[in-house]
């Protein structure tokens, strides 16, 4: 809702202006700048009807072609004012260069500073040819002019990175580099949408080292890390491409897959052997309990809580394998 006022009233702007420059006397002359002036202004009417009340847009595409109407429509309606007005005018693109930062990409800001930089030199020039300033004002307001537009949008696509940065950090173990319990979190909504798009199962397996607190106490901690990274790093690599994986406790790992290409099952079959390899420095088993959602349970239905569900049956399958003496694996259907 906010990103569209946001958008309406960006283009609501940009109207204003138009019709400003109309009323003006040193604004566009002749019919064809006029007429020229009354389409854009159209054009840009229907943007304001077609982001408040159109589909919400969220493809590149959409963006793109935002950002192009914006810039070319800028660039068309202020070449027709004075150049000193045109020069003010051009710190709209400053709101075009925000555009990118958040809904493109720093390649298609690159292209957009690179256009509208050319366009203030242009006007620059323009001044001074026609002797309305000297070359030092031309080249001082030049700067200011490429220094407000384009350094909005940069600092801003500065600041945006980080903070995606720090978001996908935030999903992220840092121990071990998967997923934590917030990262399964977010990424099991789009797991669970792609199993009920293709019907194909949801398989929860819970992973838990056996007797970890006997690594730690002969070994000392800081080899215990290591061997949570090297069961983390071999378990990510035998659910790569099937689901997600994450560490949702000290040594103890939560993987949700789906089953889409129906070869799920071996996957599944090998995890305790993945965990295992006797030739390690210390050799570790893991307790695993695996539930399997079909679409024909009674769960399904019941959207993304019935993964909480399957969780629950994968943790008490994982207990009972602990309880038989661990290093096995039990599985469940929902
Ligand atoms: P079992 O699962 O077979 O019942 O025994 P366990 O010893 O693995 O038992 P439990 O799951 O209760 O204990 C897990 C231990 O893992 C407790 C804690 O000392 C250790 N641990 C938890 N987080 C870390 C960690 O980040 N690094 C290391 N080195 N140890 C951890
Ligand atoms: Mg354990
Ligand atoms: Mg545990």
């Amino acid at each position: 809702g906010i990103i569209r006022l946001v958008f309406a009233g960006a283009v609501l702007l940009n109207a204003t202006v138009s019709m400003l420059m109309l009323a003006s006397p040193y604004g566009p002359s002749g019919t064809p700048a006029i007429v020229w002036v009354f389409v854009v202004l159209a054009l840009q009417i229907a943007a304001i009807v077609w982001v408040l009340t159109g589909p919400t847009p969220d493809t590149k595409a959409q963006f793109l072609g935002f950002l192009i109407f914006g810039d070319v429509g800028i660039t068309s309606v202020i070449l027709l004012d004075t150049p000193t007005s045109a020069l003010i005018g051009t710190f709209l693109f400053a709101i075009n260069g925000a555009l990118c930062t958040f809904f493109l990409s720093p390649r298609v800001l690159l292209a957009h500073l690179a256009f509208t930089n050319a366009v203030i030199v242009l006007i620059g020039a323009m001044a001074y040819v026609q002797d309305l300033w000297g070359p030092w004002d031309a080249i001082a307001a030049v700067l200011v002019a490429s220094g407000a537009s384009s350094g909005v949008p940069v600092f801003a696509s500065i600041a945006w990175s980080l903070v995606s940065t720090d978001a996908k950090a935030s999903d992220l173990d840092s121990l071990t580099g998967v997923r934590n319990r917030r990262g399964l979190q977010n990424s099991v909504e789009d797991l669970w949408e792609t199993a009920l798009a293709t019907a194909s199962p949801v398989v929860v397996v819970m992973i838990d080292i056996d007797r970890f607190k006997t690594v730690n106490d002969r070994f000392g901690h800081d080899q215990g890390d290591a061997v949570i990274v090297l069961v983390a790093t071999r378990l990510a690599a035998l659910v790569d491409g099937h689901g997600v994986l994450a560490r949702t406790g000290g040594e103890e790992f939560v993987a949700v897959l789906t089953d889409v290409d129906g070869d799920l099952e071996s996957v599944v079959s090998r995890i305790t052997e993945t965990v295992h390899d006797r030739a390690d420095a210390i050799p570790v088993t893991a307790s695993v309990g695996v539930a399997v959602l079909t679409p024909d349970s009674s769960l399904w239905s019941s959207g993304p809580s019935a993964v909480d569900r399957a969780t629950r049956g994968a943790d008490s399958m994982m207990y009972r394998a602990k309880a038989a003496g661990g290093n096995r694996l039990l599985s469940t259907f929902l």
